[in-house]
């Protein structure tokens, strides 16, 4: 199993020169099987270049499927929605799966962004491909061809995210991104969620000292990243959803002292990197 980080920051887009080796682009996750068989975990702006990519195949030609995972809808996870040019090719098919939201429909939530004020696309029944946007229980298994997803909820500040187990050829990879753990540690359905995965993604926003101003934000900091992983075991840490502070040359300060403090091997995730798991 492959898994190719097309955006690892978080919040916002950070073009520019200190940007470049770690990647400036928000949240994509593309996860392919042995099979041929992939899912995309988030629309960030990431999926601008995944979508050149899959143009230039069978999307191209109208004749793609592809599953995606919506974490949640804040706008670093669904930003890159309007750009995704394979959803201008009729005969593509793209179902969209995420969590049912509190007081609007998650299709809803993804036609409000679409709208006039924001998007020249005037509304998701103007794309041409077959898009469908289906809202499934967290806590329970989540259908796409080629892999087994398990999912459960998350604590992201004063909302929730999907965090999600995807396993396929025999390996395991778990990703959590926006999560912000109790101040005593992952909780047990979590825990259970990522025990003894091959990888673990797991949100690292703030350094420690960044996280003692920003507690309750919603975010982990890279040490609680760290004892995340141990506490369930993975056999790799990916830090992700880096801070738009962070430029190489900090990121590559914080990796280095990150895996000193950390018996789980690690790195930082880099956009346009193949990580075989
Ligand atoms: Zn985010």
């Amino acid at each position: 199993m492959k898994v190719r980080f097309w955006g690892v920051r978080g919040s916002c887009a950070t073009p520019g020169g200190r940007y470049l080796r770690y990647g400036g682009n928000t949240t994509a996750i593309e996860v392919r099987a042995a099979s041929g068989h992939r899912i995309l975990i988030d629309l960030g702006t990431g999926v601008t270049e995944l979508a050149k990519e899959l143009m230039a195949a069978e999307f191209g030609q109208g004749r793609g499927e592809l599953p995606v995972l919506l974490t949640h809808t804040h706008v670093d996870h669904i930003q890159g929605l309007p750009f995704f040019t394979p959803l201008f090719i009729r005969g593509n098919s793209i179902r969209i799966m995420g969590r049912e939201l509190e007081g609007a429909s998650l299709k809803e939530v993804l036609q409000d962004q679409l709208n006039g004020h924001y998007s020249p696309l005037y509304g998701l029944e103007n794309l041409a491909a077959g898009l469908e946007v289906q809202t499934l229980r967290a806590g329970s298994s989540w259908p796409a061809e080629g892999f087994e997803v398990k999912t459960q909820l998350a604590p992201h500040g004063s909302t929730s995210v999907v965090a999600c187990r995807i396993t396929a050829d025999g390996k395991s990879v778990v990703i959590m991104t926006d999560v912000e753990h109790a101040p005593e540690g992952i909780s047990s359905e979590l825990t259970e969620l990522a025990r003894d995965c091959d990888l673990l993604v797991h949100d690292a926003m703030f350094s420690d000292s960044e996280y003692t101003l920003r507690a309750g934000w919603g975010h982990s900091s890279i040490s609680s990243a760290i004892a995340a992983a141990h506490a369930v075991g993975a056999k790799r840490l990916a830090l992700f959803h880096h801070s738009p502070d962070s430029s190489d040359d900090r990121l590559d300060m914080l990796v280095q002292d990150a895996a000193e403090a950390s018996s789980v091997p690690l790195f930082a995730a880099q956009e346009g990197h193949d990580v075989t798991v």
